[in-house]
């Protein structure tokens, strides 16, 4: 159930029509940005800007939807009129960006909407997201590409950009028309959810993309070798009778697309990537110098097997310092074996591959977090095990769970963690404007608490579905706030409430209205 709560009253969605700047708010890059309003200035946050190497309690003046000022001028600048957020104690660093999500629309909406999609994406802190192109029809003609950026200008709350899909129909066996999905706005290609099997159809699809300068996603899994595994081969696998997805099935395709990244020049991200063997063959690759990239979602590097027996299993096997916020009193948080909520694709793997992926965020083989938010009906999720759909919903837990795992389990320093949701995925996707405060950048900011110690409780849900394995447990680190061309589009009720971010000079003209959901 989607919960209104915390949202501003002063969101206003008409992004297609000119602003009273008269520019037109359809960007060329193909994401469709929000309306910019007044003015916004961020007081005394943290300033973490890694594109930038800017780390400084400062301010920030955001302008007719673009950074304006950055630094100790930047109030002196601000008209009198500006919206002021008071962001004294937390961090204040450039917008987040996911680049792997499922909103499930056009054709799945009983998953996902953009409507409740962007929502969740606003609630966990982002304001960007790269929509998948999986859905019914497929994104793989420029007219269902139009049919998103439309609902996206009518429904969304954070910017969208689309991923197109490499082969018609997702069927991998024809190319799609890479060249007019690439002029349709789209940022990528990938059949993601499919992985494309035949050899010479990848190499002929990352030819065709270098002529466009288009990145190519894949979802790496060999068929051959996964048949119809539901979950890492190895120990639980065999102990629960649960057919193998082997990590292999995976690291062949990697080692496929860093050979073809090789002979063609194409870039090639490799998806969710899962084992330790596919991190050591990327590893190898980028030291040589290959057009190859990696993603890590934070199932992979926080879930283990162990969890598919249930979660006595998981916390006494592989989970004893995960929860680094509870409370010593408290009751650790349980499922039962066989929980549909641990099978995604591909699987939570072993405690040594979960330990590859930390250590390849750490050092950068690995220079993306994505969620991989995969929103799944009850009803589809609430069957045996085998029948289950793969798929968790990610993008309101992404953020805690890369802090948990990453900055306060000290592996990562927070402007190196912030990197890997900004500046690492902006980079890949070639975006202009995003992943920085520099003045004249867009004005996409995400405002948070590294610390704040809070609960994911299925009731507050911005998501259509409630497939995750999270709900219950005691996170540390929150968005406070998510701030889009200059608009709050977000902002966490409970520190509202508490005045450690208050408005403190809200304008509000009467023709603004109240966003309904
Ligand atoms: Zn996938």
């Amino acid at each position: 159930m989607a919960s209104l709560e915390g949202w501003s009253s002063t969101i206003e969605l008409h992004p297609q029509q000119p602003d009273h700047t008269g520019r037109a708010c359809v960007v060329n890059s193909g994401a469709y940005k929000l309306r910019p309003m007044n003015s916004l200035l961020l007081l005394q946050g943290r300033v973490i800007d890694p594109s930038q190497g800017l780390d400084a309690v400062t301010d920030i003046l955001i302008r007719d939807g673009e950074v304006a000022a950055l630094g100790p001028d930047a109030a002196a600048q601000a008209p009198p009129d500006a919206e002021r957020l008071d962001a004294t104690g937390k961090v204040v660093c450039p917008g987040l960006i996911d680049l792997h999500v499922h909103l499930r629309e056009p054709g799945q909406n009983s998953k996902e909407t953009i409507a409740t999609g962007t929502a969740a994406a606003a609630k966990g802190g982002f304001t960007s997201v790269v929509c998948m192109p999986n859905t019914v029809p497929p994104i793989d003609s420029p007219s269902t590409v139009a049919l998103v950026h439309e609902r996206v200008a009518s429904e969304g709350r954070v910017n969208v950009y689309v991923a197109g899909a490499i082969s018609k129909g997702l069927a991998g066996e024809e190319l799609g028309p890479m060249g007019s999905l690439r002029g349709a706005g789209v940022v990528a290609v990938t059949d993601d959810g499919r992985c494309i099997q035949n050899n010479e159809l990848m190499r002929r699809a990352l030819e065709y993309s270098t002529m466009f300068d288009l990145l190519v996603m894949d979802h790496c899994q060999d068929n051959s070798i996964v048949t119809d595994g539901v979950a890492h081969e190895g120990y639980y696998s065999a102990m629960l009778g649960l057919r193998g997805w082997p990590a292999a099935g995976e690291e062949l395709i990697v080692a496929r697309n860093i050979l073809l990244a090789e002979r063609t020049g194409a870039r090639v991200h490799c998806q969710h990537i899962s084992s330790a063997g596919s991190v050591r063959l990327l590893r190898k690759a980028r030291e040589q110098g290959l057009p190859v990239s990696g993603e890590a979602c934070p199932h992979h590097f926080t879930l283990t097997d162990a969890a598919l027996a249930g979660s006595e299993e998981f916390w006494r096997e592989d989970g004893q310092e995960v929860l680094i916020s509870r409370k010593t009193s408290a009751a650790l948080p349980f499922w039962p074996a066989y929980d549909t909520h641990v099978k995604m694709n591909p699987p939570v793997r072993s405690a040594a591959d979960r330990e590859a992926l930390l250590e390849a965020l750490a050092d950068g083989t690995i220079e993306v977090i994505s969620s991989d938010h995969a929103p799944h009906c009850n009803y589809e999720k609430d069957v045996e095990f085998d029948y289950a759909p793969f798929g968790i919903t990610g993008l309101e837990t992404e953020l805690a769970l890369a802090l948990m795992q990453l900055y306060h389990a000290k592996r990562l320093a927070l402007n190196d963690l912030i990197a890997r949701f900004t500046t690492g995925p902006a980079r890949l996707l070639k975006l202009t404007g995003k992943a920085s405060l520099k003045p004249g950048s867009d004005g996409d900011v995400t405002v948070f608490d590294p610390d704040v110690e809070w609960e994911f409780r299925r009731e507050h849900t911005a998501s259509k579905s409630c497939n995750s394995p999270f709900y219950g447990w005691p996170m540390k680190g929150k968005a406070l706030a998510t701030i889009v061309a200059g608009r709050i589009v977000w902002r966490d009720p409970d520190s509202a409430a508490s005045g450690s971010i208050q408005q403190q000079n809200q304008t509000t003209p009467t023709s603004k209205r109240k966003k309904q959901t």
